[in-house]
């Protein structure tokens, strides 16, 4: 196992191994989650131990290879080259309430939903949880901004790599590392339910997003595979347990697709099927992805759809949509780049 994706008793254990003091810990967890590249840069550890760590486990820091900012609103776009040459993507939005990065979790994605160019691949493999932790540091070491949100909601399902995810939540959370609050942290799934049901045991303080992206089996079905394995009602079900054990209001993303899922008829269907839910819908519309023949929803049935929701008692909100101008959604960059490779 990397070191990095260990707990601070976990480097306890192997550091005790070395014949170090247990104060070590500490030191060490600390620089990891600095961000360091290499040992020589923990300059309170003695020579001969940081020798031993980058033999016995090298640090691998992701590699920048594609980096875009946004001349509009300042995203920043990353592609990272992981030490076995895979590639994913992350990135850096500066919100009003703080810089937010949005982080891959897989490599690819085998949930096959249509409009999304994460899945034209397949999966490939799953991050582990250091490779997930480097996206947040080196996002912030590299652009010098100090992150305080994060969205797992880069390329990947992030409940199809659970224990994964689990372990990165809790390193990124940990007091002598990042330090990040739960609260300001959200996982999007597109709905794996005995995973949403997992999640609910751990009743952790994030917030949890499930792609819904249609309000009806028939819809969801053309769109999303994973609804022929949980459908609607089933993924409903989920969230309300999911409710009642946590008493975290749920987000519902919702891409606006032209023609498909954006009529008045499916704003009132999905009013339905949310009742008695604390629920809060985020309308996106669509991201055109090259590959697809989907397009997004005009501004008026945007408007028009979130009109309804919100007559209906449902609290609606459209994203904005940021840096627009670099392939800044899903896979895109990734994909990109592996065709230029191609
Ligand atoms: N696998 C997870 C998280 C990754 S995607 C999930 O499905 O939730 C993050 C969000 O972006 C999801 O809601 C996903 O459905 C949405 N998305 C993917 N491609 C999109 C596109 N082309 N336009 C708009 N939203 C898209």
């Amino acid at each position: 196992m990397n070191l990095k994706s260990m707990t601070q008793p976990e480097i306890g254990a192997v550091l005790k191994e070395l014949g170090q003091p247990a104060f070590r810990a500490k030191q060490v967890y600390s620089w990891l989650h600095k961000g360091v590249r290499s040992y020589d840069e923990m300059t309170n550890l003695p020579k001969g131990l940081r020798d031993v760590l980058s033999e016995k486990y090298p640090i691998h820091p992701p590699k920048v290879v594609r980096k875009q900012e946004s001349s509009r609103d300042g995203t920043i776009k990353y592609l990272w080259e992981l030490c076995d040459g895979n590639c994913v993507e992350t990135v850096l939005m500066r919100y009003h309430y703080g810089n937010t990065v949005c982080i891959s979790t897989q490599v690819g994605c085998r949930m096959g939903c249509a409009f999304c160019a994460s899945t034209i691949g397949g999966r490939v493999r799953s991050l582990e949880p250091y490779e997930m932790l480097d996206e947040v540091l080196f996002t912030q070491v590299d652009s010098g901004l100090p992150i305080s949100h994060i969205v797992l909601m880069g390329i990947g399902e992030p409940l199809d790599n659970f224990d994964n995810v689990m372990r990165f939540l809790e390193l990124v959370n940990s007091e002598d590392g990042m330090n990040i609050s739960m609260r300001h942290i959200s996982l999007s799934t597109c709905g794996l339910v005995p995973k949403i049901d997992e999640l609910a045991q751990k009743k952790l303080q994030i917030s949890l997003a499930i792609s819904l992206h249609g309000p009806n089996n028939e819809i969801r079905d053309k769109i999303m595979p994973v609804n022929k394995a949980y459908p609607i009602e089933v993924l409903l079900e989920a969230c309300r347990r999911y409710y009642a054990a946590t008493s975290r209001r749920i987000h519902f993303e919702y891409a606006m697709i032209d023609g498909v899922n954006d009529s008045k008829e499916c704003a009132r269907e999905l009013l339905k099927r949310l009742k008695g839910l604390p629920a809060h819908v985020n309308l996106i519309p669509l991201n055109h992805v090259e590959e697809s023949p989907l397009k997004p929803s005009s501004k008026a049935a945007v408007a028009a759809f979130q009109k309804t929701l919100e007559d209906g008692g449902v609290t609606a909100t459209v994203r904005r949509t940021l840096g627009g101008d670099i392939d800044a959604s899903c896979g895109q960059l990734r994909r990109k780049y592996t065709k230029e490779k191609e």
